[in-house]
Formats: structure tokens, sequence, C-alpha cells
């Protein structure tokens, strides 16, 4: 099957990676024609709001998805009346507003933090004395690792940070004290199947993610149970046929939704080498509409995102349970460049090698 992909970046080129073996081809959408899927499939160069390109990119499609979260989702709208589409726009429309988000998750009974929509510097002053400090306010749309958001400490500093969200539509929401981060991602297939796989803690620098761990480390089994439960009602809410993952804080009272994508996550990457199927495939054959592969974990997994700066390649090639994605962009502070994953069977090994990863990486300086 001819699979279109909005979005051309690293994810879109994973998504092929693992659906060329099941006998797929693919075309990307992307406003670059050198973006890292180009290497795996045909690419549609145009902006995402380009009607004919969307419209060139629809022609022989027989699935389509999006692996970009910021895709308006009018596009997705004007696929979907050509060629079947998942994840729908729906889910995309609710994960791109952060306030419909929590809205979202609060309807399915999953516990967000107190927070408010902030429309003025006004509202930001009356929000901030309902919901206290410390606070983040962050713009309602088009944020992604850590743009476009600002912690307030104190009232002094509302000024600063209406001015550093640039006086957009924002959301003020409660900082949370929490021990540790947690994502789950599930997929769900167009006949309703779940695939749940084993929820990571994840550890975020710059509001960047920067490193998983899978099982776990350190968090109770029914904390795990709880994140596995909230993933599969978020699916059956928004009828939702795809991947799907959620970042959660861990706190002294049990998990806080952060927020979800409704797609392939950075956070299930380890999935690659440390699941018998991994994320990528069981979207595209959720996209496919086939039935789902396993999604169990083997053994003891790690996934350490490269950022800005290559490390030595040879030394890290030299690692023997390293695996190596390299997305092939050029380097640029802040971009995420490729990820190793480090797998074992015995979690020693996986940390002894996860520690010579992690200083190569930082001997790079990403
Ligand atoms: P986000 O863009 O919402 O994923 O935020 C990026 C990162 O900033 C998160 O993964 C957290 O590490 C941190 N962060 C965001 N919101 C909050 C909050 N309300 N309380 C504490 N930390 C936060």
């Amino acid at each position: 099957m001819l699979i279109g992909v909005l979005g051309g970046g690293q994810l879109g080129r994973m998504l092929a990676l693992a659906g060329i073996p099941l006998g797929h081809r693919f075309r990307f959408l992307d406003p670059d024609p050198a973006c890292p899927a180009s290497a795996v499939g045909e690419v549609v160069a145009g902006a995402f709001d380009d009607a004919a390109a969307i419209d060139r990119f629809c022609d022989g499609l027989g699935a389509a998805t999006y692996e970009f979260e910021n895709v308006p989702v009018a596009t997705v709208e004007r696929v979907a009346a050509r060629v079947r589409t998942a994840p729908s726009a729906r889910s995309l429309a609710v994960a791109q507003d952060r306030i419909a988000e929590k809205e979202f998750f609060r309807s399915c009974g999953i516990r967000v933090q107190a927070f408010e929509a902030v429309s003025s510097e006004a509202d930001l002053a009356g929000a901030c004395g309902r919901v206290g400090v410390p606070a983040v306010l962050k713009t309602r749309r088009m944020g992604y690792d850590g743009k476009g958001q600002c912690v307030v400490r104190a009232p002094g500093d509302l000024a600063r940070a209406w001015r550093e969200v640039g006086g957009q539509p924002s959301i003020y929401e409660a900082f949370v004290d929490f021990d540790a981060e947690l994502s789950v991602i599930a997929v769900r297939g167009a006949d309703g199947d779940v695939r749940t796989y084993a929820p990571g803690v994840n550890v975020h620098r710059g509001g960047i993610l920067r490193r998983t761990i899978v099982p776990a480390p350190g968090v109770a089994p029914a904390v795990v149970a709880e994140a596995e439960g909230a993933v599969r009602r978020a699916l059956e809410a928004l009828g939702h046929v795809g991947a799907l993952a959620i970042e959660f804080f861990v706190t002294r009272d049990g998990l806080v939704a952060n927020e979800m994508a409704p797609r392939v996550h950075n956070s299930g990457h380890w999935t690659i080498d440390g699941a018998v199927a991994s994320q990528f495939e069981n979207h595209v054959r959720a996209v496919a509409g086939e039935p789902l592969a396993c999604a169990d974990a083997r053994g003891f997994s790690a996934m350490v995102n490269i950022i800005g700066a290559m490390p030595d390649r040879p030394a890290m090639l030299a690692v023997p349970g390293a695996r190596l994605h390299d997305y092939g962009k050029s380097p640029r502070p802040g971009r995420k460049l490729a990820h190793v994953n480090v797998c074992a069977r015995e979690a020693r090994v996986r940390d002894a090698e996860l520690a010579v990863v992690e200083a190569l990486v930082e001997r790079a300086g990403g």
C-alpha cells in the first residue's frame, strides 16, 4: 500500500523504516525536499496549507497519517475527505490546544493540575490569583520541546512571562512537584484492538527529552497500571486509530497528565530495538487497517537522544548493545539529530552500556 505521511521529519523516516518490510511504500508532504524522510520515500515539497500540494500528495494513496503535530487540522480534514486517514482530525485538534487537551483528560477521568485559560494580561493576573505560584505559562498552541513556555515563581514575574509567550492565548497551570516523568504509548487498530507499550521514565533538560528508561525504574506497578488504564480510556473516548502517547508527572498522590501526542512519540523510540514490534510498525499497521503485532518489551531498554552535536561515531558504534539511529540531519543547537537505544537482557548490562553512551553524548556537548 502507498501510505502518505504529513510531515517528513525523523518520525516519518522511522515509520517508513518500519513499514517497508511489510511491503508498504511511503510518500511525505514536507516543505523541505531534503527532509529526513526523503531517504526512504517520495517527497511532495510544499507547505502544509498548500491546497495544490495536498492534492498531489493524496493522488493514489491507500491510507494517510501525520507525524507532525502542528499540521493544520484543515489539512488533515482535506486529506481525510479523499483518503482513509488515521488518527482523525479530532485527535489532532484536541492535542493542538492545551486547554482542550486538559478538558479532554478530565472528561476521561484522568487527573490534571489546576489550570486556567488566559487571553490577556488581566486574565493572567486573575489566573495567578486563583491558581497561585509557582506555575507555568504556556502558549495554548504550537508549543513543543519546551518552546513557548515560562515558569512563574512570583506575581512579579507575570509581565515578563506574558512577553515571553508573545501575548498569545495561553494556559496558566500549577507547577507540579513531581518525583518522575512517565509516558505511556498505546496503539489502537482499526478493529479496536489495543496494544500498550511498557511505560518509560523520561528525563528532560531545557524542556527537551534526553533519556527514556524501560521498564520504569522506581515506579510502583499500580502507577504503571494507572497509566495504561488512562491511555486506553483516552483511545476509546477519541475512537483513535494509531499511536497515542500521554506524558504524566508522577507525584506523591498519583499521576497528573501533562500532555498527549496523537502520533508515534520520542519516548517510544526504544521500541525499535526493545519491543517485539515497534510503535512505528504498529502505527503503520493501524493506519493500513491491518492487525496489530505484539508490543511486549524484550528485556531492559534505554533511549538517549543526541541533540545539537553528534558524538564520536566509532566509539558509539563500538558499544555492543547500543543501536544508533541517525536521522541524517545537519547539526544545529537544540536539534534532535539521532537517538541511541541500549537494550539488554539484564538491567545491569543495560546500565553499564548506558553510562558509556551518555558519557559520549555528554562529551559531544549534546
Ligand atoms: P511540555 O512542553 O508541556 O511537555 O513541557 C516540557 C517539560 O517542562 C516537561 O516535560 C516538564 O519537565 C516541564 N514542565 C512542563 N509543565 C510543567 C508543570 N506544570 N510543572 C512542572 N514541570 C513542568
